[in-house]
C-alpha cells in the first residue's frame, strides 16, 4: 500500500504518520508538506531513514508536484496540509482560501486522473458552527461556519462530496473534535498554556473561559483516520470525538494545578472574533459502524501530555524562539 500523506510535518499528520509506520511498517509514506510556520520536521527526525518513508517539500496547490506524485503511484491519500489556525484566518483568510480550498481541489481532481482506492479529507467539528448547551453534532448537522478557518474547511468538505457524487472518487470525510498532545505548535491552548505556565508568564483566556471544547488525544483520532482509511464506507461522513467537553478555563486550571503553579497567572482578554461557544461530537457511528473506540481518557491522557511537554522543553523551546528555523537552513539549506 503507497499512501500520500499531505501536512504530516504539522501536529497531527506527524503524529499520524508514526502511527502508520509503527503499526504498518509496510506501507510505503509519502509526506508531502509545504513545510509552512506549523510544518517541523523535527516532529519526525526518528523515522526519517525508515526505508518506507519519504519526505516531499512542496505545496499541495502545486499541480505539476502532484501529478508527479501520483505518477509514481498513489493507493490512498489522506489530506492534513491546511492552514489550521482560527485566530490568523481572522486576521489573514486569503491563504486559508487557497490551501484549504483550492489546494484541496487540486489533490481531489488529480486523485481522480489516476484513480485511488481511497481518499479521506481529514475536517473538523467546526464546519457545523457552534452548539446551544444541549445537542450535538452528527453527521447530518447542517454546515453552519463561523470562522474563516471553518468556512474554509466546510468549502473543502463540499468539493470532497462532489468529487464522489459526480465521478464516483471512493472519499471519506472524517470530522474531529480538538486534538492534544505530543508536537502541537505552541500557538494553540494546550501547549501554549504549559508553556506559558512553565514560563511563568501570563496565561490568556478569551472571554469568560466558559467557551466548551470536545478534547480528543490524537492518538485515538490517528486510529479513527486508520480504520476509516481500511473500512469506511465510500461517501460516507464519520464524526470523531472522545465525549470530553471541557470549558477552556477548566483545561488552565488543569494544567496549572499539575504544574504547581499559581490560578494568578490567569489573564482573561477581549474575546475572539465570532467565538463558537460549544463544539460537543456525537460520534456513535464511527463507533457502531467501524469499531472505534478511543484509548485515551482525558485525565490519563492530559496528564501524559503536560508530562511529554515538560520533558521537551528544548523542542517547543526552539520553535517559539526561531532556532527551528536556524535548524532547517543548517540542514537543507532554505525554509
Ligand atoms: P498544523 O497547522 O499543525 O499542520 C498543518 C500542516 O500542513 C503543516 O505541517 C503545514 O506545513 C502543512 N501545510 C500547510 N499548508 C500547506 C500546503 N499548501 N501544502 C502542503 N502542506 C501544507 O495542523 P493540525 O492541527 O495538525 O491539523 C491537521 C488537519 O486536521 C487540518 O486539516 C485541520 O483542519 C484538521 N483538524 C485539526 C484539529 C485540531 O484540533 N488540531 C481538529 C480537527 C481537524
Amino acid at each position: 500500500m503507497r499512501l500520500l500523506i499531505t501536512g504530516g510535518a504539522g501536529f497531527i499528520g506527524s503524529n499520524f504518520v508514526h502511527y502508520m509506520i509503527n503499526k504498518y511498517p509496510n506501507y510505503q509514506i509519502i509526506n508531502l508538506d509545504a513545510l509552512t510556520y506549523a510544518g517541523n520536521l523535527e516532529n519526525l527526525h526518528n523515522i526519517e531513514r525508515h526505508s518506507n518513508y519519504s519526505f516531499v517539500k512542496g505545496d499541495i496547490i502545486d499541480r505539476q508536484l502532484v501529478d508527479e506524485l501520483f505518477k509514481r503511484g498513489v493507493d490512498v491519500v489522506v489530506n492534513f496540509a491546511a492552514e489550521s489556525h482560527v485566530d490568523r484566518s481572522i486576521t489573514d483568510p486569503d491563504i486559508f482560501v487557497k490551501t484549504n480550498v483550492m489546494g484541496t481541489q487540486v489533490l481531489l481532481d488529480v486523485a481522480k486522473k489516476y484513480g485511488v482506492k481511497k481518499y479521506v479529507q481529514v475536517s473538523t467539528d467546526e464546519v457545523y458552527g457552534t452548539l446551544g448547551e444541549t445537542g450535538l453534532f452528527t453527521e447530518q448537522t447542517s454546515l453552519a461556519p463561523n470562522s474563516p478557518y471553518s468556512a474554509s474547511k466546510a468549502g473543502a468538505d463540499l468539493l470532497v462530496r462532489v468529487y464522489h457524487e459526480t465521478f464516483g472518487l471512493p472519499v471519506n470525510i472524517t470530522r474531529c473534535s480538538n486534538n492534544y498532545g505530543p508536537y502541537q505548535f505552541p500557538e494553540k491552548l494546550i501547549p501554549l498554556m504549559i508553556a506559558n505556565a512553565l514560563s511563568d508568564k501570563p496565561l490568556p483566556v478569551y472571554g469568560d473561559g466558559l467557551n466548551i471544547r470536545d478534547w480528543l488525544h490524537v492518538y485515538d483520532h490517528c486510529s479513527a483516520i486508520d480504520l476509516v482509511i481500511h473500512k469506511g464506507k465510500n461517501g460516507e461522513v464519520y464524526n470523531i470525538g472522545g465525549n470530553n467537553e471541557r470549558t477552556n478555563i477548566d483545561i488552565v486550571k488543569t494544567i496549572l494545578h499539575e504544574l504547581g503553579k499559581p490560578e494568578s497567572l490567569i489573564r482573561f482578554v477581549s474575546d475572539r472574533l465570532g467565538h463558537d461557544r460549544r463544539y460537543g461530537i456525537d460520534a456513535k457511528k464511527i463507533k457502531t459502524e467501524l469499531g472505534w473506540q478511543p484509548k485515551y481518557t482525558f485525565e490519563t491522557g492530559i496528564k501524559e501530555t503536560i508530562r511529554w511537554y515538560l520533558d521537551h522543553q528544548d523542542w517547543w523551546k526552539r520553535i517559539q524562539s526561531g532556532a527551528y528555523q536556524e535548524y532547517y537552513e543548517k540542514q537543507y539549506g532554505e525554509r
